[in-house]
């Protein structure tokens, strides 16, 4: 007798036997419950389902303006327009030796005619369909100027003939993710419904209730059995709605509770170092400072001076919108640091801007007798080994420095203070390795320096409570006193000569202008315009009498940091560069930016180059050139291409708001989380569920909740807790993949 290999329990579920079992196996669905947990990607609303007859009627009236597509909660939930109907004829159609278009003509019971149009993936499309077919058909249709009902690319299932009035009556289908392997093994949508329809009938079935009654009634959740049975059944739209959110509320609790432990856990075992306040030195500064400080950098100076003082290691994000005095938060607290004897670090993505980071420290610490030290991997061999040396010995107090700081086993002698700038060019995961490398650099392995993160991208409120959710948070949001806010415009080739006066007018008056390019030299692949050839042009033609410099990412370090002193002391009118200057360089003068081909740009890069200006008392200015050809799509609603409309949307953003964490907001729509944070900072959690743009108040809502829980019943060790503990460690050894979602 032949052995039977027993793949999965599935495997014995009416519909499925041995071939389909190893196709889910190999997507980890091995159970009953996994089965269930494979939830459809979207769904279609089947109240639009019409004759071509009325189809038609629907185009002539021009409602065709209703075919969106309506989003609830993130799910795709399809409005479109669909139809039953009976394939009478397929033809191919060659438009040229290497291009193909499948034309299929069916009709349904109005006997009027409607056509499918493929013209991609023609021959799979072609062995599909079969004359005779029942087709479900869903899609946006347009018509021809004779009247000829067209649908390109809808979304097609063949369906059975006993299917046909489960597909004309109303309701919600669900439509699961179809990849090769299940393809293969022959499954169809109709079949995963079947399945999973069985298995809610059949009485092998347990779902065990995840989260604490208490939980759900205070938040009317719905129960889990009947939450799984919505998501692939749903009665009606607000049953939908209520399933997902009970599975999102469930998603974004448990992440918390993991964030929010290891957090407390890490409070209460980690040693800080004690640092008092209001030193000689802090004293001073206040003193001879030229303005006056913002009450927002008051209060971050006084939370920071908090943390030093609980014996507890800071872990602090300050977040403040470019030009809104972070160095000088950063600064403050610095010193209190170094009168008590320890030494600090700041660290900066470029070595321009930690070249900027100690001429400041300098000057605003000048006759405090405090040594400061630049290291950054440019210096040669001997004067770094001078360096190293100085700050082994704890001669140098403050370092300002790159990422060099933390490499080739640096060592420290009493590093108890690091401030990392423009957090967000470093990355997630490089925060917690610098932490590491900072603790063992330290003359005292038992304690824990204390780390100040400062980010001028502001992060979403989503972000911040997420990925930063280990992270207290300051932030600065006020601005300096007699500010005044950027003015920005969009400008074409034919507002060229205009730009052209406003900025030799400005000049005249004293002022001075950023003039930024994409890329240094000529790339005939993207027809960008070069800083380095417009740099010759605009000195020669434009304006000639003009000083203009140069700055650029291929030079050398000395050279950029002479050009940027240059700038700084008023030597150029003009300085043409690349996105170089992007972050944190401080030129207060300078209140012109003009940006080349703005609409290679993502936002936060524009609002960061926008950054450079603005910074003192005087009125702004920042003007994005863009492709000629956008000034037509500006004013339309509809336009036509998706590059075209990020990329209008950017520019407007820019045009409307100075607000950074408005732009932000816009951004992480336009983008979307993953894109944002980069894939190098895969300290992104990879929800299933959860919709870090859309769910901003649940996230907050489970924070707050998760912090609630944990106050009471740190171990959920309580009777109330058994269940939600339960789900938590199940949730923490499948690192938060224990409900599948397609
Ligand atoms: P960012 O937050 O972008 O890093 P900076 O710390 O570089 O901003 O500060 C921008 C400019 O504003 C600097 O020239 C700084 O000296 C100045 N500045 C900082 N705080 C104040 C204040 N309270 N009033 C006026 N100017 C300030
Ligand atoms: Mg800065």
């Amino acid at each position: 007798m032949e052995k039977k290999e027993v793949i999965s329990e599935l495997q014995f579920i009416k519909g499925v036997g041995p071939i389909k079992a190893i196709a889910l196996s190999q997507l980890g669905i091995n159970n009953l419950i996994d089965m269930i947990s494979f939830f459809p990607v979207s769904y279609i609303y089947r109240s639009n389902t019409k004759l071509i007859s009325e189809v038609i009627e629907i185009l002539r009236s021009e409602y065709s303006l209703n075919f969106q597509k309506i989003d609830i909660q993130s799910l795709k939930l399809y409005s479109e327009i669909q139809i039953v109907a009976k394939v009478v004829n397929i033809k191919t159609i060659e438009l040229s030796r290497f291009k193909k278009l499948l034309k299929i003509t069916v009709t349904d019971d109005s006997n009027a005619q409607a056509e499918i149009i493929f013209f991609n993936r023609v021959q799979y499309f072609e062995k599909k369909f079969k004359e005779g077919q029942i087709l479900f058909i869903s899609g946006i249709p347009t018509s021809d100027k004779f009247s000829q009902v067209k649908f390109t690319h809808p979304d097609i299932e063949v369906i059975d003939e006993e299917e046909v009035s489960l597909y004309k009556s109303g309701g919600i289908i669900p439509k699961y993710r179809m990849p090769e392997g299940l393809m293969k093994a022959r499954f169809s949508q109709n079949s995963i419904r079947n399945i999973i329809q069985y298995i809610f009938e059949s009485k092998d079935l347990k779902i065990e209730e995840s989260l604490p009654e208490y939980l759900i009634s205070e938040y009317s959740l719905i129960q889990i059995n009947e939450a799984f049975r919505q998501v692939h059944f749903p009665d009606n739209i607000e049953k939908l709605e209520q399933a997902i959110n009970r599975f999102k509320f469930e998603e974004s609790l448990l992440f918390q509770l993991t964030l929010n432990s290891l957090r407390k856990n890490q409070l209460m075992n980690e040693k800080g170092i004690v640092i008092q306040r209001n030193t000689e030195s802090v004293k001073n500064l206040y003193k001879q400072l030229p303005f006056k400080l913002t009450q927002s950098q008051i209060d971050v100076i006084k939370q920071i001076y908090d943390d030093f003082s609980n014996g507890k290691p800071m872990n602090r994000l300050l977040q403040g919108d470019v030009g809104s005095g972070k160095t000088l938060v950063a600064i403050f607290t610095m010193l209190a640091a170094v009168d008590n004897g320890y030494q600090v670090a700041i660290m900066a993505p470029t070595e321009l801007l930690a070249e900027q980071h100690y001429r400041t420290i300098s000057k605003f610490t000048e006759g405090f007798g405090i040594n400061i030290t630049l290291l950054v991997g440019s210096q040669k061999s001997k004067l770094r080994k001078e360096i190293n040396q100085k700050i082994i010995d704890g001669e140098s107090q403050i370092i300002c420095g790159t990422h060099t700081l933390f490499q080739n086993n640096m060592q420290f002698n009493k590093l108890a203070y690091i401030v990392i700038d423009e957090q967000h060019k470093f990355g997630v995961n490089q925060r917690a390795e610098l932490q590491k490398i900072a603790i063992n650099s330290h003359f005292d392995k038992q304690v824990y320096p204390h780390i100040l993160v400062m980010s001028a991208t502001p992060i979403p409120r989503t972000l911040s409570m997420t990925v930063y959710g280990d992270l207290d948070v300051s932030v600065i949001n006020q601005m300096p006193a007699e500010r005044k806010p950027i003015k920005t415009k969009i400008a074409f080739e034919q507002n060229r000569d205009s730009v052209n006066e406003f900025i030799i007018k400005e000049i005249t008056e004293g002022k001075q202008v950023y003039y930024v390019f994409p890329l240094v030299d000529k790339s005939e692949k993207l027809q960008l315009k070069s800083a380095v050839e417009y740099y010759d042009y605009l000195q020669s033609e434009v304006f000639p009498n003009q000083k203009i410099g140069l700055l650029h990412g291929q030079m050398h370090g000395y050279e950029k940091e002479d050009i940027m002193k240059a700038f700084l002391n008023k030597e150029y009118d003009i300085l043409v560069a690349t996105i170089i200057i992007e972050v944190g360089i401080d030129v207060p003068n300078a209140t012109i930016i003009v940006i080349e081909n703005a609409e290679r740009y993502g936002l936060s890069q524009l609002h960061q180059l926008r950054g450079r200006v603005g910074r003192s008392h005087h009125q702004s200015y920042c003007i994005l050139f863009s492709k000629s050809e956008y000034q037509f799509h500006l004013n339309k609603n509809n336009i036509d291409t998706k590059e075209y409309k990020s990329a209008i949307v950017r520019l407007k953003t820019m045009e409307n708001t100075t607000d950074g964490f408005q732009i932000a907001e816009t951004d992480l729509e336009l983008r979307g989380p993953g894109d944002i944070l980069g894939s190098q900072q895969s300290g992104m959690p990879n929800f299933k569920h959860l919709n870090i743009v859309k769910d901003v108040e649940l996230i907050a809502k489970t924070r707050k909740q998760a912090q609630e829980i944990l106050e009471s019943d740190n171990h959920l060790s309580n009777s109330k807790n058994i269940a939600l503990r339960k789900t938590l460690q199940k949730y923490v050894a499948d690192k938060g993949n224990y409900y599948r979602i397609a």
